[in-house]
């Protein structure tokens, strides 16, 4: 069964030539970059072996975006553990927490205040995940293919409608994508040109 990976925000949507990648809102600025993000590392992740296996299947995710050649844009990790209250506190973030929706995965918001003000993941804690370093097998969700994802919308993607893509909107059970498509790559370089 695929499950979503949903994002919410009101959505400027902007095609992608070729491709199918798409923008989903402003960008960070020159003078945000590196952009700073703060992670979760509080949660008891029943499939996870602690903590920092689940830190290091972030890092590692926002690492393969850094990894992306011909594009100005970077992550730095601001910190692990926090500080962060919640939406609109300034603090980009990504948290495992419940998410109600028993189709989703993972979800992305975008909080306006005056601009661009931070933009938060949540991970689902609820899921039969794999996370990490080994592969998902068939009865389990990739998280750090969910991860890559939502950080995808997190740097400012829409979903793509190249379903290669990592920015497709949705993943199944023992999928593993973890390396960026040609389209990803063309949609982070687009938004931020060297
Ligand atoms: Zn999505």
């Amino acid at each position: 069964m695929k499950k979503t990976m949903i994002l919410v925000s009101a959505a400027l949507l902007s095609a992608g030539s070729a491709f199918g990648w798409a923008a989903w809102g402003p960008v960070y600025t020159d003078n945000q970059l590196p952009v700073p993000v703060w992670a979760d590392e509080t949660t008891d992740l029943p499939d996870c072996a602690g903590k920092t296996e689940y830190t290091g299947t972030s890092k590692r995710a926002y690492v393969t975006w850094n990894q992306v050649t011909n594009t100005k844009f970077a992550w730095t990790i601001g910190g692990w553990g926090g500080p962060f209250g919640g939406a609109g506190d300034n603090y980009n973030s990504i948290r495992f927490k419940e998410i109600s929706d028993a189709g989703v995965l993972g979800v992305t918001v975008l909080n306006f205040y005056q601009g661009l003000r931070d933009c938060d993941i949540k991970i689902d804690v609820n899921q039969n995940w794999q996370c990490g370093p080994d592969l998902a097998n068939w009865r389990q969700m990739d998280m750090e293919s969910v991860i890559l994802h939502e950080v995808g919308h997190q740097l400012g993607l829409d979903h793509s409608s190249n379903s290669n893509a990592v920015m497709w909107w949705a993943i199944g059970m023992g999928e593993n994508q973890r390396s960026l498509h040609s389209d990803d790559i063309a949609g982070i370089r687009s938004l931020y040109p060297q």
